[in-house]
């Protein structure tokens, strides 16, 4: 088995990158959606008719997904500490290692 810990600088900072991505990623399909719902609910003659208790439901949903996955993957790739509402982090508030 391959030892992971302590991972090295330049490890973490690829790691890093690659969470980010994910998490832009992540922002950018989640407002794609939640938007979706908006102009779904505004032009039912596009995607045909919904109710806007269901749309509620949909968006909710997405954004309990969205959540879920932050929490996932919003981590710091050294010491495993989410990294809280900041996507321009440079370093981990626990373990002071830096991100980029
Ligand atoms: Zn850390």
């Amino acid at each position: 088995m391959q030892k992971k810990d302590p991972k090295d600088p330049q490890q973490i900072k690829q790691d890093f990158e690659v969470l980010q991505s994910r998490q832009f990623i992540a922002i950018a399909a989640a407002l794609f959606f939640v938007l979706l719902c908006g102009v779904v609910y505004k032009r039912p003659d596009l995607f045909g008719e919904f109710s806007k208790n269901s749309l509620w439901g949909v968006q909710a949903l997405i954004i309990a997904a969205f959540i879920g996955f932050t929490a996932m993957n919003w981590r710091c790739p050294s010491c495993g500490k989410y990294l809280g509402n900041d996507i321009v982090r440079r370093v981990c508030r626990r373990c002071g290692c830096g991100l980029r």
